[in-house]
């Protein structure tokens, strides 16, 4: 990625745990590396193709004048989110946030926090086989679209699937998402069953109907394993009513684990 870049941007704030900080206030810098395409702008010389060097330092300097935090951590996360959220071609930011000044008591010459923070893609599944099951599927879409820490890119068809697992119960409505958000993975899954609450899904026979299902199968070339959250989803491979929709809006995305890719899979299952 190509990168625009912002050193030692001064900006007088009053962060701090100290309250001489907060009241007197003293000199923050920030440095920051906006990742972002910049050919076009750069073969065109069009600005409007580009992101505004001055308008992220007059963002970057209101922001953290007008917002008082008592750890540049906290400073720094917010006005990345805020940056990225501002500044839609910026797909990463490194931001630190320098404090020469802070009141340490010995000599130093400077304490910082510097992040990294971006827009990540990630793929879900969604199913449903109760009530108006396309209206579940729609409903969660849209919720999605509403998030503005989620841009939804594409959306597969709705697909028609038997019940996997051997409890009797209807056919499902199976499609899936391929977002960009700016959630962690557990975030993400935290987001998830919130849209899941809202359409009253009940967890109670394990496989079991349900309003809606809003799975994560890949995000990025994460790998993990928690007890709460598995990425890749661990049974994606095996399952037609996943690889079937996510082939059509992702065929040549790799699992990480195998390697393999999506369309690949599903020509094996
Ligand atoms: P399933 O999706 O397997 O039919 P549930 O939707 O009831 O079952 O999910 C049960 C739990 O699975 C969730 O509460 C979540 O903590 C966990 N889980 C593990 N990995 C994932 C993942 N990749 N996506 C969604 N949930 C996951
Ligand atoms: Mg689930």
């Amino acid at each position: 990625m190509d990168q625009i870049i912002i050193e030692d941007l001064q900006v007088f704030a009053h962060h701090g745990v100290y309250r001489e900080e907060t009241e007197k206030g003293q000199n923050f810098y920030l440095n920051a590396v906006l990742e972002t395409d910049t050919r076009n702008a750069g073969t065109l010389d069009d600005l409007g193709l580009s992101t505004n060097y001055g308008e992220v330092c007059r963002f970057l300097d209101e922001y953290v004048k007008t917002h008082t935090c008592r750890l540049i951590e906290t400073v720094a996360e917010t006005a990345a989110e805020a940056l990225l959220l501002a500044f839609p071609l910026i797909r990463r930011v490194t931001l630190e946030v320098r404090k020469p000044e802070a009141p340490i008591g010995l000599p130093f010459r400077s304490v910082s926090v510097k992040i990294v923070r971006g827009w990540r893609r990630a793929y879900l599944s969604c199913g449903s086989n109760m009530g108006d099951r396309r209206a579940h599927l729609d409903g969660a879409v849209a919720q999605l679209r509403a998030d503005e820490k989620c841009r939804v890119l594409r959306v597969s068809d709705w697909i028609e699937t038997k019940p996997y697992g051997g409890v009797a119960q209807d056919d499902f409505l199976n499609g899936a998402v391929a977002l960009e958000t700016l959630y962690t993975p557990m975030m993400l899954l935290e987001k998830l069953h919130e849209i899941e609450a809202e359409h009253h899904r009940e967890r109670t026979v394990h496989w079991g109907p349900r309003t809606l299902d809003l799975d994560i199968l890949l995000y990025e070339d994460c790998v993990m394993c928690t007890e709460e959250l598995t990425i890749p989803h661990a049974d994606m491979c095996r399952r037609a009513f996943v690889l079937e929709p996510l082939a059509q809006i992702a065929p040549y995305e790799r699992h990480p684990l195998t390697g393999m890719t999506i369309e690949k899979l599903r020509e094996e299952l």
